[in-house]
């Protein structure tokens, strides 16, 4: 059975030897697989004798879909890929958006995000904050008790506003909002 996957993160494995002889020879491959690629893999296509020319060491010379800027060792790459296939796909763009924010948890000493947290802060993906904080306002009964004719004065605004400053609220890319509760 395979899942389909869209957001996959993927790195570009390249040979440190070849480029320092100014040839760029490498390959994009899942980032999980990054930090296992050979000798062969990396030197597919480019006619380069990689026993003959010493290649051993190799370098992630781009990415794409990580949430982070500026490229990763490939071993980082890879802890990226496993972190993806943990989250799963579906909530992966969510994770990389609350990295992005800079507002995230990390996991012990690392930089990387720590899921346990991630799971419990995640409140998912709107169309927009009032639309969450009118969500939650039912689900804890924020009006309950108030008389009917009394709940059209109720201060959305304000209660909105307040409640912002313990989200973390970013752009889903497609109009919408990733939103996490702020520890
Ligand atoms: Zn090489």
């Amino acid at each position: 059975m395979t899942t389909v996957t869209v957001n996959t993160p993927r790195a570009f494995a390249a040979c440190e030897s070849c480029y320092a002889a100014g040839r760029l020879v490498g390959v994009w491959v899942d980032a999980v697989d990054a930090a296992d690629i050979t000798p062969a893999q990396i030197h597919v296509d480019s006619g380069v004798d990689f026993t003959a020319e010493g290649c051993e060491e190799f370098v992630c010379m781009d990415t794409d879909g990580l949430p982070t800027t500026g490229e990763p060792s490939l071993e980082e790459a890879a802890r990226w890929g496993e972190i993806h296939a943990e989250v799963g796909d579906d909530r992966w763009p969510a994770l990389c958006a609350w990295v992005r924010s800079g507002a995230y948890i990390t996991e012990g000493d690392s930089d990387f995000p720590s899921l346990s947290d991630f799971e419990e802060v995640y409140a998912g993906n709107w169309e927009s904050f009032r639309e969450y904080a009118e969500d939650l306002a039912d689900d804890i009964g924020l009006l309950d008790g108030m008389p009917d004719h009394l709940q059209g004065y109720f201060d959305w605004e304000a209660w909105t506003r307040d409640l912002a400053f313990d989200h973390v609220i970013e752009p889903d890319g497609h109009g919408g909002k990733f939103i996490l509760r702020s520890l």
